[in-house]
């Protein structure tokens, strides 16, 4: 993933009160997503769907999943009604959203964002790509939400759907 320089300083800020109050980098990156969230979370709601993206980590797909892969991620084949990939990216397409893409890593972001020139984005990560994903879709004036994986690793994580869909619904 691309770092900002206010990245980069925030994650160097994250190290120093890591290492001043014994609280792991997790926690108080989690801290920091819990804010910028709450802060974005109206301006989110008032943008149309037609102007919001949705990001899935590759990660959350079923372990056997059979997607192949092109430039813009994996692409759903819609092979399972319980795989949490094929629900979100289900229920953003019939909420009308801009598009959904299943991202190797968050070094497609750039691209992704350069092609829908999205007004809002919701994301689902683990904590520090979350970060800085909020902090480069920021620099870029776009409107950001992260999910925290509630499994996280890089294969098999879950998360909450529930809380997934009422952000992925939210309106003014
Ligand atoms: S539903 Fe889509 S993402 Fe899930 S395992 Fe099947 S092809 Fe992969």
């Amino acid at each position: 993933m691309y770092m900002t320089t206010s990245a980069v300083e925030i994650l160097a800020q994250i190290k120093r009160e890591a290492e001043e109050t014994g609280c792991s980098e997790k926690e108080l990156i989690r801290k920091h997503i819990q804010q910028r969230n709450s802060r974005n979370l109206s301006a989110f709601a008032a943008k149309p769907f037609s102007e919001r993206i949705l990001l899935l980590p590759q990660c959350l797909r079923n372990p056997d999943c059979p997607a192949p892969q092109n430039e813009e991620g994996y692409i759903c084949q819609q092979c399972s009604p319980d795989c949490q990939v094929n629900k979100l990216s289900q229920e953003a397409t019939r909420l009308g959203y801009k598009s959904s893409y299943i991202l190797p890593g968050g070094s497609m972001l750039k691209h992704i964002i350069a092609k829908t020139q999205p007004k809002a984005v919701i994301g689902i990560s683990c904590e520090e790509e979350a970060l800085l994903g909020i902090l480069l879709l920021e620099k870029y004036g776009i409107v950001a939400v992260g999910i925290l994986l509630t499994r996280d690793g890089c294969y098999n994580t879950t998360v909450n759907l529930e809380t997934v869909l009422s952000v992925l619904s939210l309106t003014q």
